[in-house]
């Protein structure tokens, strides 16, 4: 019932015209793959061209981050509207790396996600621990409340116009992917969680969650089967054609 999501952050990588070969080459891979629904997320800087490649393909695009507000004296930043103008109908918020190296808080995560919904676009929220809050037991208690906070006073239908992914963060670009059962019980927690915020019947059955973190072709398939796995956030695998068509394959098996 909910339609398999995979989603490719680029991060910082691809000049534009190699984003432009990536997207035309994944085009001709993925086309007629109705079942899954296929995102990419390039630099700010390729996001127009990559648009422009995409136009009449299903493939959507993503930012991978934004600021809240709308326009202003903020050197440097990009807000919602701006990249509606690029093309994107979706935007990254919350990811690890922006948490990490850039000051990103579950308030600011909070803000980017509303003002993403008020322009239109799906925020994609990214939860997830570090290896020593796994270590010491304080998974449950760190996703929850990234989650908690990150979304906090968004209504039904705005919730239900955003995707979650967890991504731990100890799995992201190591190479060390949890496994399925990792993955299908944390993933089973934000379920929960949004079952307790969200009454309304089939609310949190509908909402996406995806799995981020070393996600591979041949780890794919085992963690997408997992029931409350609804996709993947995928970094390094989605930087070559063949590996992330190889996972949106993987998605509609
Ligand atoms: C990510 O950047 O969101 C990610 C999951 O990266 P990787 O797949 O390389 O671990």
């Amino acid at each position: 019932m909910r339609t398999p999501i995979i989603a490719g952050n680029w991060k910082l990588n691809k000049t534009i015209s190699e984003a432009v070969d990536l997207v035309s080459q994944l085009r001709l891979l993925v086309e007629g793959t109705n079942e899954v629904e296929v995102i990419v997320a390039p630099t700010f800087t390729a996001l127009s061209a990559v648009s422009k490649t995409l136009e009449g393909s299903s493939i959507s695009i993503a930012a991978q981050d934004l600021y809240w507000e709308e326009k202003g004296a903020f050197t440097g930043e990009v807000s919602a509207s701006l990249i509606v103008d690029s093309g994107c109908s979706h935007v990254i918020i919350g990811h690890s790396e922006r948490r990490q190296y850039f000051g990103e808080t579950n308030q600011s995560v909070n803000w980017k996600a509303k003002s993403a919904l008020n322009a239109g676009l799906i925020p994609i929220i990214c939860v997830g621990e570090m290896l020593e809050d796994r270590e010491v037991g304080k998974t449950e208690q760190v996703v929850k409340d990234h989650l908690v906070n990150g979304i906090a006073n968004l209504t039904e239908e705005q919730i239900l116009n955003s995707v979650v992914a967890y991504e731990p963060v100890w799995a992201i670009g190591t190479g060390k992917t949890a496994t399925p059962d990792q993955a299908q019980e944390v993933h089973a927690l934000i379920r929960s969680v949004l079952a307790d915020t969200y009454s309304s019947a089939n609310v949190a059955d509908r909402i996406r969650i995806q799995y981020g973190g070393s996600v591979t072709p041949a780890s794919a398939a085992a963690l997408l089967s997992q029931p409350d796995v609804d996709g993947a956030l995928v970094g390094g695998a989605s930087l070559e054609a063949e590996s992330f068509a190889d996972i949106v394959k993987a998605a509609q098996q």
